[in-house]
């Protein structure tokens, strides 16, 4: 049977503006995506919003709207965005449909009718461009630790998860689990927080409407966030589509930022522990993104426009940056300088030019098609081996980073292969053109396995490459655990000259 692999983003609120903190999560999901499905994996790729909440009722009320068209409005934005972003996502849950809410509804019933949801009352302090509560001494200096926005004093009727109940089982699950949370340093983070003993969780409100009503006490709508993670679940297929949700759940990787890792690591697992469905595998919190040293706020004035990024610098070329600048994990600093570097050097120079650098040699020599296999070069190939290995495991650890290091040390290997060789001098010579055969097969060939490797990051310069190798079957129906070996390249296959992959920026 196929293996699958269940990856997720958040789905994101519908009172936020589109920004360079949602491209990265969903480009690094739609890599990984991308990545699996090359490795033969049945992979499932969810993505949404979060339509829901207080702070949508009251933008939509001070625009003159239904939040439903608030959300609709926002939701295409959205979904613009992943269009123009290459997105791969196989499916984009809302929380304002049926599906969605009719599994939260049952869910939040099975939760009460074990006891484990009770009504209380509640009194706390409320941050509500955040929609989290907080303690007295959560706070920080009387504001929101989390956005540093005030808060205000809440008291209303609610149910109460016994959130409690289930911490020792969850510190149990962690242990047992060492990859449960990544990176190491935010399970820290939670771990300990955990151990600061958890208090029951309020799950529903009274005051506002926009939600998705408690069953059997319509007064009360369920709790933002508790609405929103189980959107794992709708959006799976579960009470829907059993066999598909049989096939996906437990979810391989909940990708998130880390200023949503509690709701993720401790709110999500102690629910499903409590409704006893198995635990997803992994969630992983990735840093914030500053902007030329500077925090990110539209206050400031630095607001990065994703789609004003594109137009200036190419899809790609903001998708490779925003996993080749930093580890993925840590928080990073966007700056045109640094991203203009990454373009000119990484890309226009290591692997544009010699992609059009070797079309050119192979239209020279052979007529534009593909010469016949002489013998594998074993440098290549061995690199080729090591590379792959080191990008599975990379790509296993959603080490984006690493795994484009290693794939730069094969365009480097063709590089330093080309300068060895001298197919130009080799070319001057007659009785040199066997070899000469050989070693333009070669860095065709290896060029292709380049194509295989780069296309999850780059699925549409990926594309490029693959069509102007000449390569009839679709790039995407490869099995890139046996073709970056040597050879796959068909002989007479029909090369294309394309443009610079890369033009410079200056
Ligand atoms: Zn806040």
């Amino acid at each position: 049977m196929t293996e699958t692999f269940y990856v997720t983003t958040p789905i994101y609120y519908v009172n936020d503006v589109p920004h360079i903190g949602h491209v990265y999560t969903t480009v690094a999901a739609d890599i990984v995506a991308r990545y699996k499905r090359l490795m033969g994996y049945d992979v499932f790729f969810l993505t949404g919003t979060d339509e829901h909440g207080r702070k949508v009722e009251k933008t939509a009320e001070q625009a003159g709207e239904k939040p439903l068209e608030l959300a609709n409005r926002v939701v295409k934005r959205f979904q613009d965005l992943w269009v123009k972003f290459s997105i791969s996502h196989d499916d984009f849950i809302r929380t304002t449909e049926g599906r969605h809410k009719k599994v939260a509804q049952a869910l939040f019933s099975r939760a009460k009718d074990k006891g484990d949801i009770y009504l209380g009352r509640y009194e706390d302090w409320y941050c509500t461009p955040c929609e989290t509560f907080w303690t007295q001494n959560q706070l920080n200096d009387d504001m929101c630790p989390d956005c540093g926005r005030g808060v205000e004093k809440l008291k209303e009727d609610s149910y109460f998860f016994r959130m409690s109940h289930y911490q020792d089982t969850l510190l149990q699950h962690i242990k047992e689990n060492p990859d449960f949370i990544q990176p190491k340093v935010r399970k820290n983070e939670m771990l300990s927080f955990i151990k600061d003993g958890l208090r029951d969780l309020s799950v529903s409100r009274t005051s506002f409407s926009w939600g998705i009503p408690v069953p059997d006490d319509p007064g009360h709508v369920i709790y933002v966030w508790i609405d929103a993670l189980t959107n794992y679940l709708s959006g799976a297929g579960y009470l829907s589509d059993p066999d598909k949700f049989a096939r996906y759940w437990p979810a391989d990787v909940h990708l998130i930022g880390k200023d949503i890792l509690r709701h993720h690591s401790i709110y999500w697992p102690t629910f499903l522990m409590s409704l006893g469905i198995p635990l997803f595998k992994k969630v992983f919190a990735h840093g914030w993104w500053t902007i030329e040293g500077k925090k990110m706020s539209k206050s400031l004035g630095n607001f990065v426009e994703p789609l004003q990024l594109t137009e200036e610098y190419g899809v790609d070329q903001v998708r490779y940056f925003l996993m080749r600048e930093v580890p993925f994990g840590l928080d990073a600093d966007f700056s045109r300088k640094a991203m203009v570097g990454r373009i000119n050097s990484d890309l226009a120079n290591d692997l544009g030019n010699l992609f059009n650098r070797s079309l050119v040699m192979a239209t020279k020599y052979f007529g534009g098609t593909v010469p016949a296999r002489g013998k594998v070069n074993d440098t290549l190939q061995r690199t080729a081996d090591d590379v792959f290995q080191r990008v599975d495991l990379a790509m296993d650890d959603l080490a984006y980073q690493k795994a484009l290091i290693a794939i730069w040390e094969l365009i480097g290997a063709v590089n330093k292969y080309i300068d060895e060789t001298a197919p130009f001098t080799l070319a001057k010579d007659e009785s040199k053109g066997d070899e000469l055969r050989t070693v333009i097969y070669n860095i065709l060939d290896t060029l292709r396995v380049i194509t295989l490797f780069i296309f999850p990051f780059m699925p549409d310069t990926g594309r490029k490459m693959w069509a102007a190798l000449g390569i009839k079957e679709p790039i995407e129906s490869q099995d890139l655990s046996r073709s970056y070996q040597w050879g796959s390249l068909p002989e007479e296959a029909e090369l294309t000259k394309i443009p610079p992959l890369f033009p410079r920026i200056d």
